[in-house]
């Protein structure tokens, strides 16, 4: 699950994504900055996908624009990939193994799991609903996504072999 196959929670629902997306403060947590770190949620917006599952991308306040570490997590807790794991496909940085730890502490609060599993259907109600008012975010965002890159050029050069 790349992070670019994937859309963003706030990026369809703002204001419900500001209010709540999960944070955490660290002092003196083993091997992480003090620092307040924000879990960005991102779903897979194919509406006949039903992979249930979040990846968590981590953010600190006072680290730039960068995720420090992507975490994918599974809502079938008994499936073999559940997680959470740091996700190889994405880039991690060297806080990543601690932020794991921070997240799966995170992770053990039912409460937020349930709420995550809400995001996620959200997210795939929203998809497969054609009049739901997020399709010209997703529109906009499946023809961004890299697996249309190469139909898109095709169609660029058709264009510039007309002219
Ligand atoms: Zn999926």
């Amino acid at each position: 699950m790349l992070n670019v196959y994937l859309i963003p929670f706030v990026s369809l629902f703002r204001d419900q994504g500001a209010a709540e997306t999960r944070s955490f403060s660290t002092r003196g947590f083993p091997g992480l900055p003090d620092d307040d770190y924000a879990l960005f949620e991102s779903y897979c917006p194919d509406p006949e996908c039903d992979c249930r599952r979040v990846m968590l991308n981590v953010m600190g306040r006072h680290q730039g624009k960068e995720y420090l570490a992507s975490i994918s997590f599974g809502f079938d807790r008994a499936a073999e990939l559940a997680g959470p794991f740091l996700d190889n496909l994405n880039p991690q940085s060297r806080y990543a193994l601690s932020l794991l730890e921070a997240v799966e502490q995170i992770l053990a609060d039912p409460a937020y799991v349930a709420r995550l599993e809400s995001h996620y259907r959200m997210v795939k109600q929203a998809a497969a609903d054609s009049s739901h008012p997020v399709q010209t975010v997703l529109k906009r965002w499946r023809s961004d996504a890299p697996s249309n890159v190469g139909s898109r050029q095709k169609r660029k050069k058709k264009q510039s072999r007309r002219r």
